[in-house]
């Protein structure tokens, strides 16, 4: 770590005399010497910058803490030796001790980088209460979003995004422009009216996650759960069978194709919903219901819990040979073949069984993680609109048809004897199949040249005649809506 902290982390930072911030240029101040103090005046003194650190007790400061070159004064000094910027890092509540410097301050850039203490507290934020106690500073939100670990590590390692507001444009500007020189990319939100979002930004936790993790556990759980029951629970109770064994791995692996087969097609059921919804309604110009735009955001969510599902399957699958039971199973079997007199087990039948089983499954693995891979931003940006939706949509519905085969054909012709329906409790592959089977059909059922071209049509904007709006008049009021609704 510190031997990134000696080279400056773009080129262009190098110091410039003629820049502020070169080596002639103006000083940069920072109130407190906390973690956040030491990580970013090390950062600044990297790209070429001259700090002076207020402390209230400089002296008590443990020498070696902060980057040579860095001066570490008063607090009063400290903002008398800045030109321009002073960024306040001390927490929120010691703010009101800092109004003795409001003279020094005055004419100068405050930059507020405290985080909030607890998500949608309501009331002022913090970047507001301080402009309110520095009302001749123009007061700028900042770099909060950056942790003191993300500041040192720069561009390596942690978030590179800095969220910046103020009211003052100027001041904003040239905070920007900072961010930038420190390897950053800040991103402009505006007034310092949008400080209390970016002071909740650090505290959200995986904000798009909630939905689709529950989704996917409560199937779990509903699929283990009704396989614990079919074939450990009930024949234990019936017949004293004994398979308590399989519960830490041959029911997981079972449980797991189920929950991904299913959740592969909640990703593709909403499309199919909202393509529904339009040609019902003979308008694209009127907003789905809510539950229907949040399902439609949540489709990426959806699709890598699926894929992380088909992993884990692809994993326990490859480990379930080198289990002892295994073992054990396959000396039985081959005692009682011995026994009875066979010589040569071969059925052509279950080779191709097996056979074709497997490459589905491989086939529709392997369009998975392509779609997975697509899904990362780094990767979805080099790919234009059309590009992305091919792989989305068509090779997402070729994994889906995959994988449905690779549960038919490990279902084979199983399904058709009584004995898969033991206390009429139909395989778990068959329960599997229900959701997937009615969206591929249900995406069938769209491709027909009738609805396909009237919905085509729709979403460039025709209308049925009962929504259309009479010549010279406004269309219709309700918002379009926030998703293409993509089939
Ligand atoms: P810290 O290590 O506790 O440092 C806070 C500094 O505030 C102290 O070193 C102290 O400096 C000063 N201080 C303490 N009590 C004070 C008082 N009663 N009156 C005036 N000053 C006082 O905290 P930090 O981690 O650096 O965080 C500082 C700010 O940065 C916070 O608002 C935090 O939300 C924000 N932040 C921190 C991080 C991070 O990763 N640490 C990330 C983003 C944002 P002196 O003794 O020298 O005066």
């Amino acid at each position: 770590m510190q031997t990134d902290m000696k080279t400056p982390l773009l080129p262009s930072s190098a110091p410039d005399p003629s820049e502020p911030g070169g080596p002639g240029g103006p000083v940069i101040s920072i109130i407190g010497s906390g973690d956040f103090s030491r990580s970013l005046s090390a950062r600044l003194v990297a790209c070429g910058f001259r700090v002076v650190v207020g402390s209230r007790a400089p002296r008590r400061v443990a020498g070696g803490l902060f980057p040579a070159g860095v001066e570490l004064l008063t607090q009063r000094e400290a903002v008398e030796r800045a030109e321009r910027l002073v960024f306040t890092a001390v927490y929120p509540e010691h703010y009101h001790t800092l109004v003795g410097l409001r003279e020094q301050l005055e004419g100068k850039v405050l930059v507020d980088v405290s985080n909030a203490t607890g998500l949608n507290r309501g009331g002022q934020a913090n970047a507001e209460r301080l402009a309110e106690l520095f009302p001749q500073s123009s007061v700028v939100k900042g770099f909060n979003s950056v942790s003191a670990w993300a500041l040192q590590a720069g561009a390596h390692d942690g978030s590179r995004q800095v969220l910046i507001c103020s009211d003052c444009s100027d001041s904003k500007s040239t905070v920007l422009q900072l961010a930038c020189r420190l390897g950053f990319s800040p991103v402009d939100l505006g007034g310092l009216c949008a400080s209390r979002d970016i002071e909740e930004a650090p505290l959200i936790l995986f904000p798009s996650w909630g939905g689709p993790v529950l989704t996917t556990f409560l199937l779990f759980l509903f699929f283990y759960g009704y396989l614990f029951l079919r074939n450990i629970l009930l024949p234990y109770l019936d017949e004293g069978r004994n398979n308590f064994y399989e519960l830490p791995l041959v029911t997981v692996n079972e449980t797991l194709p189920a929950v991904s087969l299913v959740t592969l097609a909640l990703v593709y059921l909403p499309g199919l919903l909202a393509a529904v919804f339009q040609l019902g309604r003979g308008t694209k110009y009127k907003r789905f219901p809510d539950w229907l735009d949040r399902w439609l955001c949540r489709r990426k969510e959806l699709g890598l819990l699926s894929f992380l599902c088909a992993v884990l399957h692809a994993v326990y699958s490859m480990c379930l040979t080198l289990r002892r039971a295994a073992g054990y199973n396959l000396l039985n079997a081959a005692y009682r073949q011995v026994k009875a007199g066979v010589e040569h087990s071969w059925s052509e039948q279950m080779v191709w069984r097996s056979d074709l089983y497997l490459s589905c499954g491989i086939l529709g693995f392997g369009v998975l993680t392509l779609l997975a891979i697509t899904s990362l931003p780094s990767v979805g940006n080099a790919l234009n609109w059309r590009e992305f939706t091919f792989v989305q949509s068509g090779l997402g519905y070729a994994a889906l048809t995959l994988s449905i085969m690779h549960a038919l054909f490990f279902g084979w012709d199983f399904a058709f004897f009584p004995g898969a329906y033991p206390y009429y409790l139909p395989p778990v592959y068959l329960l599997a199949l229900v959701l997937p089977c009615v969206v591929l059909l249900g995406r069938t059922f769209l491709a027909l040249p009738c609805l396909m071209f009237r919905l085509a049509k729709i979403r460039r904007g025709w209308e049925s005649p009962r929504h259309r709006p009479p010549n010279n008049q406004e269309p219709p009021e309700e918002d379009p809506p926030r998703h293409p609704g993509d089939v």
